[in-house]
């Protein structure tokens, strides 16, 4: 019964729920750049446009959005990011952890890009979607995904841009793996 219980416990302390491309009704990508994991950086993204999105099937909209931005304006293969972080509190599938992304030069065959859904510029996240964001990576870090001894960097720090928005770039240089490149 305490086995029971204690795997239980075990089996939630990760409350995580990544939305699968299926479910967010993404189209396919129209190539796959393999990737070799574990990769050693992740770079924080905000998304700007679209704004944060608090239930589900907003952010389910906002991540058509992108990908409509990206495929289709862009011409790219595919959304840009690996992931998703909505104001919801689920993380969305984007890339995934296994193919190359379109989101940071120098970076893009060797990181994990998280996007983290809303406009970070005069705002911080709420606490909920930043957690969402640290068990993203760990959950990464624990797939073999992540290099344990990963970089963290932002956006701005990879080219000359905004994102991930002033107050998320300050709130990611107080984390751990926060790295200056
Ligand atoms: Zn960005």
């Amino acid at each position: 019964m305490y086995l029971l219980l204690l795997l239980t416990v075990l089996g939630t302390t990760h409350g995580l729920d990544i939305v699968s491309r299926d479910e967010w009704g993404a189209r396919a990508p129209i190539y796959v750049d393999p990737m070799s994991n574990p990769v050693p950086y992740v770079v924080i993204h905000h998304s700007a446009e679209p704004a944060v999105c608090y239930t589900k099937e907003d952010c389910i909209e906002a991540m058509q959005t992108m990908q409509d931005m990206h495929q289709i304006d862009n011409g790219w293969v595919d959304i840009g990011y690996s992931f998703a972080v909505g104001g919801d509190g689920n993380a969305y599938e984007g890339r995934g952890w296994s193919a190359v992304g379109a989101h940071a030069p120098g970076y893009n065959d060797r990181s994990i890009g998280i996007c983290v859904i809303g406009n970070w510029m005069e705002a911080l996240p709420s606490e909920q979607q930043l957690q969402t964001v640290h068990e993203l990576i760990a959950y990464g870090v624990e797939l073999g995904m992540i290099s344990g001894s990963y970089g963290l960097i932002g956006h701005r720090q990879a080219k000359e841009t905004l994102c991930p928005g002033d107050q998320l770039y300050e709130e990611i240089t107080t984390w751990e793996h926060y790295i200056q490149v």
